[in-house]
């Protein structure tokens, strides 16, 4: 560094607030100790960084280290898992939570947080009670199965399925056709061979009969621990194809897990006819169906195990089942939505996932309209469908509105880009080349909120 560079650094360094002054310059002092003490931690870092820009280049062009630090501030308050607005129009949005809950399952879940809980106490008696009874005799009503459990996620149920049925030194029988990938590596010979099973593969990717399994199963008696049927979930197959009924299944003998992906427990929602209901598959004599609980049937993450008592009762007493078990925060929302399927018309306007599904067209296009009048000459509403998403219902698409934003010279991307950017983050969709909000996963407030945002970033 020349004599004149470093002239230049050092009066330039001199200028930099000593960290006291810029802390005093972000607060006005009223603010509590901690958020003090916060911000002295970003005026430094900021002065630092500051510093080591300067000494890289003592003519670097000035900056607001005021506005500077209060921006690091406002990123540094804000946490990492935060609430975001789904204009995406996919449902069950794995990148985005998949269900959000009904009122009274959000209501469950604060009061179990804020304090103690009987999770697994026995207030009658006042011994020790199981975390399972609280949505085990709901469970069995809803679906008609004599036992149920409950782990954290659809993944465990499948795994603890056939761990319990199967495991070491026996087998699971599985049609070629459903050695399927679920996503997030999630696959059947993985589970399989992760539960200590052998896996035995009848059939072929588009074929599989019922001889195919009479014959697998007459080959490996007595090895044979279960045969498990998986729901495709998040592709269809076309033309030439069969598979085997699960009631047909269960008449081979060997017990029956069959996975089925989403738990659909009302009837009488069109969009859901083509997906295996639980009840269904119960009283088709499984042994155990697994299912999720934060796919169609609208709660929280959890998987579900109903069936037979027998086999329950071994999943229960599996050493598995404790490293899966299920927790508070998730069990209470999963009773209180359970709960709601109890009266089927509430279950259908107070789940978000079943209302979603089946919302007014009246309703969206009201909302698409609004959100377009608010953006002006860059907001136009379009004809648009929206998924279900979430691995289910992969080629039902639900026609309805959306609004394509027009984003200017900048371009699609980079608007989606700056609404990720804004506080709360807004999801939208690009759809040839243009923004698309869809007003089926967004409430009105949301709406608002993506209208704000979207005329500041718009308004140049
Ligand atoms: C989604 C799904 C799973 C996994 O359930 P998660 O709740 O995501 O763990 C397992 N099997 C099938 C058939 C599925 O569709």
């Amino acid at each position: 560094m020349g004599t004149r560079d470093a002239a230049a650094l050092s009066r330039r360094l001199r200028e930099l607030p000593s960290v006291g002054r810029l802390a005093a310059a972000l607060g006005d002092g009223a603010s509590p100790e901690a958020e003090e003490a916060m911000t002295m931690v970003v005026a430094r870092r900021v002065i630092d960084e500051r510093r080591d820009e300067l000494r890289a280049d003592p003519h670097a062009p000035p900056v607001d280290l005021v506005a500077h630090a209060q921006e690091a501030l406002a990123r540094g308050q804000r946490r990492s898992l935060r609430r975001v607005v789904n204009a995406t129009g996919v449902i069950l949005h794995t990148n985005l939570g998949r269900a959000p809950l009904a009122p009274s399952a959000q209501a469950a879940v604060a009061e179990v947080a804020a304090g103690y809980c009987n999770l697994e106490l026995d207030l009658r008696g006042g011994g020790r009670g199981s975390r399972h009874d609280h949505v085990e005799a709901l469970l069995c009503e809803l679906t008609g199965a004599e036992a149920a459990l409950t782990v954290n996620n659809g993944a465990a149920a499948t795994l603890l399925a056939a761990a319990t049925l199967a495991g070491p030194g026996r087998s699971v029988v599985v049609s070629r056709g459903q050695l399927i990938e679920i996503g997030g590596s999630f696959r059947i010979p993985e589970v399989i061979a992760a539960s200590g099973s052998e896996l035995i593969e009848v059939g072929t990717t588009n074929r599989t009969r019922l001889e195919d399994y009479a014959v697998a199963i007459a080959e490996a008696e007595p090895r044979v621990g279960a045969l498990l049927r998986v729901h495709p979930s998040n592709f269809a197959t076309f033309g030439f194809v069969a598979s085997v009924e699960v009631a047909q299944l269960c008449g081979l003998g060997p017990p029956v897990i069959d996975d089925v992906g989403s738990g659909v427990l009302v009837d009488g929602v069109g969009e859901l006819e083509a997906e295996p209901a639980v009840r269904g598959s119960v009283s088709a004599g499984s042994a155990l169906v697994c299912f999720s609980g934060d796919k169609l049937l609208g709660g929280p993450q959890a998987g579900l195990l109903v069936g037979r008592a027998d086999a329950v009762a071994r999943a229960r007493a599996h050493p598995l089942a404790r490293a899966l078990r299920i927790d508070k925060l998730s069990l209470a929302a999963l009773e209180a939505t359970l709960a709601l399927y109890r009266e089927p018309a509430r279950a259908l306007a107070e789940i978000p996932v079943l209302a979603m599904l089946a919302a007014d067209p009246e309703v969206l296009a009201r909302r698409a309209r609004d959100l377009a009048g608010a953006l002006g000459d860059r907001g136009e509403v379009v004809a648009s469908s929206a998924r279900v998403g979430g691995g289910a219902l992969p080629v039902a698409e639900l026609a309805g509105p959306a609004v394509a934003v027009d984003a200017g010279s900048g371009g699609a991307d980079a608007l989606a880009a700056a609404l990720r950017g804004a506080d709360p983050p807004v999801i939208g969709h690009i759809h040839d080349g243009r923004l698309l909000l869809d007003p089926r996963t967004m409430t009105d407030a949301d709406a608002e909120i993506a209208a704000s945002s979207l005329i500041g970033l718009l308004t140049p």
